[in-house]
């Protein structure tokens, strides 16, 4: 590790544990607001200066956009890539810097002020067009003229797909879109002021294997580009200026972390069956495609939840029919046998296309509204592309679809009634597909969760989302940290319906897997595998230490542990019991 600098204070600020791991490095800080771009008028003979000044703006900008556009070819793909493609044009268009250099010319102010002028009013005349691709262009346009306005001003574009270095991202709030784009082979940990364990940003962070905390209040005051920092993955501890005694801590820390982790990584090998034989499926969340490799390094059992959204995010617009299939192709036939559950789109929430304005309104209370299955349903031109992507990729592998944020049995009976429409049209058009393909639904609703036998008819598997599932049941917003503490996955009112949709499930003859955040949890486990779910699905880097837990308990333990916690009345009893029978079983630390 390098050196740190004796002469600075140590700040140590506590937030929420949100994925393993410890860096160490310099902080890049992420600031969404907008340049403020100064104003003035240039002197009539230094006109052409400020022309070209205008000039070598745009050819930097052009290297900066060819870069990542190269780097993003070579670490994602050439599909991801095009989004830049889209970019460079930008800065080809002859109307809007012919316009912008016609407007410095009239008025004389600087470049900067007229370049912003012209293209708000660019930005403005894309966003009412009638077509929605030359629509959403005007999402691209925004992201270039950014980027030629910060290199104006000299300054580094706040963008978390080109980071310079590899950096530590501190920022008050990362979008679902914004981390779905992070610079993957830079980004050494993610520090969010706002956020919590669930948020979209997280669970991309655990995707990538970096450690991240939320939840660190005004951290992004508190520090600058440069600033060392300590990130403790484990602990939800952010460090500014470690001191030397720290870091050797630390590394010893590491160390210890680390050779547990080699210890449950080896352990993974073993089949995921408790102590009194019973086989316990552990799979997979995904949320784009190449994620497949790590589902494979950490042996899940096929795929229990790949989050198609991110698709959608990580390009900024909406993919066609043909570029969808070939993801969920590629999935299902590189897992294949085992199956991969493509979940149909969740947007909105927290989670609008930040390139189509248009298809999200602003909400008062977005976790409440036009999200998910509700989006598809009403955009269904959009459901549709996808479900036939979807039905056929279903003739390799072993895929299954689920619906999420199902409400009651006549939204689903709705969006099955579409897939239904699908399977027509494919059939009438020759198009092969899974007739038996299984259709099941997210319980992640209470109207849901207590229609279960209701709903089970339309279904043929469940799987519950319990990052949703409990941000409805205890009203507490998953990304406000603020509530974060009341956020409790042990909640009696919690355990009490996880009880419930497993019997009803059963009762109908269903299985019922989990693939919210508490899966991965493993003092949590034994309670879910008590309470009496099939299967658990999870981020891929986090199923050793689940299977390992798995490995150590007795059913029959387990089982009991519910029992008993489904007679207490705290979160913080239960929450008690469950640490206890960890440690009596895990004592690794
Ligand atoms: C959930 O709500 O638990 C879930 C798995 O879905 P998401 O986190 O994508 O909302
Ligand atoms: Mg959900």
């Amino acid at each position: 590790m390098p050196e740190s600098d004796p002469s600075k204070p140590e700040i140590i600020v506590q937030g929420l544990a949100a994925s393993q791991g410890i860096a160490y490095g310099q902080v890049f800080l992420f600031l969404q607001s907008d340049l403020e771009l100064p104003s003035y008028q240039v002197d009539p003979d230094k006109r052409a200066e400020e022309v070209a000044r205008f000039e070598h703006a745009l050819l930097v900008t052009r290297g900066q956009i060819q870069k990542i556009r190269d780097e993003v070819e070579k670490n994602l793909s050439s599909n991801e890539a095009r989004i830049f493609d889209a970019h460079l044009l930008v800065l080809e268009d002859q109307a809007l810097i012919a316009e912008t250099i016609r407007e410095f010319e009239n008025s004389g102010s600087n470049i900067e002020t007229c370049f912003n002028a012209i293209a708000k009013r660019y930005i403005q005349a894309f966003s009412e067009i009638d077509d929605e691709y030359l629509r959403e262009r005007s999402g691209d346009i925004r992201d270039v003229v950014q980027r030629v306005l910060s290199n104006l001003l000299g300054q580094a574009a706040a963008s978390l797909s080109r980071l310079a270095d590899k950096r530590i991202v501190v920022a008050n709030d990362i979008s679902p879109s914004d981390a779905a784009g992070i610079d993957r082979s830079h980004a050494l940990a993610i520090v969010t002021d706002s956020g919590s364990r669930t948020s979209h940003a997280v669970i991309v962070a655990r995707s990538m294997k970096i450690p991240a905390v939320v939840g660190t209040g005004n951290l992004v005051t508190r520090v600058k580009n440069g600033d060392w920092m300590l990130v403790d993955g484990y602990d939800g501890l952010v460090i500014v200026n470690p001191g030397e005694q720290t870091l050797f801590r630390y590394g010893k820390i590491e160390r210890i972390k680390k050779s547990i982790e080699q210890r449950l990584f080896k352990a993974n090998r073993q089949p995921s069956v408790t102590l009194d034989g019973v086989g316990v499926v552990l799979r997979a969340n995904i949320e784009k495609e190449d994620e497949v490799a790590l589902v494979k390094e950490y042996l899940g059992s096929g795929v229990g939840l790949f989050r198609t959204e991110f698709l959608y995010l990580s390009s900024q617009k909406i993919p066609t029919e043909d570029e969808q299939e070939a993801a969920y192709r590629k999935v299902a036939e590189q897992l294949a046998p085992a199956p991969v559950v493509i979940r149909t789109l969740d947007l909105g929430g927290d989670k609008p296309i930040a390139g189509a304005p248009s298809l999200f309104p602003r909400e008062d209370n977005p976790f409440l509204g036009f999200r998910a299955i509700r989006f598809c349903l009403e955009n269904t031109g959009i459901f549709k592309n996808q479900l036939r992507a979807i039905l056929r990729a279903s003739v390799v592998g072993n895929i299954k679809l689920m619906y999420p944020m199902i409400s009651g049995s006549e939204e689903l009976a709705r969006a099955n009634a579409v897939l239904d429409e699908c399977r027509q049209e494919l059939r009438s058009q020759g198009v092969p597909f899974d007739e038996m393909m299984p259709v099941g639904t997210m319980i992640e609703i209470p109207s849901a969760a207590y229609t279960v036998d209701i709903l089970a008819a339309q279904n043929d598997f469940l799987s519950i989302g319990t990052n949703d599932l409990i941000q409805y049941l205890l009203a507490i917003d998953r990304v406000n940290n603020r509530i974060a503490h009341l956020y409790e996955p042990t909640h009696p009112a919690v355990v009490r319906t996880l009880r419930h949709i497993v019997e009803e499930a059963h009762r109908n003859k269903l299985k019922v897997s989990v693939c919210g955040e508490m899966a991965s949890d493993p003092e949590l486990v034994p309670l879910l595998i008590g309470l009496g779910v099939d299967e658990l699905s999870m981020s891929p880097p986090l199923l050793p230490a689940v299977k390992y837990v798995i490995r150590a308990m007795t059913l029959a333990d387990a089982k009991r542990l519910a029992e008993e916690a489904l007679g207490k009345s705290t979160a913080r009893e239960i929450l008690a019991l469950c640490g206890q029978f960890y440690r009596e079983r895990v004592p690794l630390e």
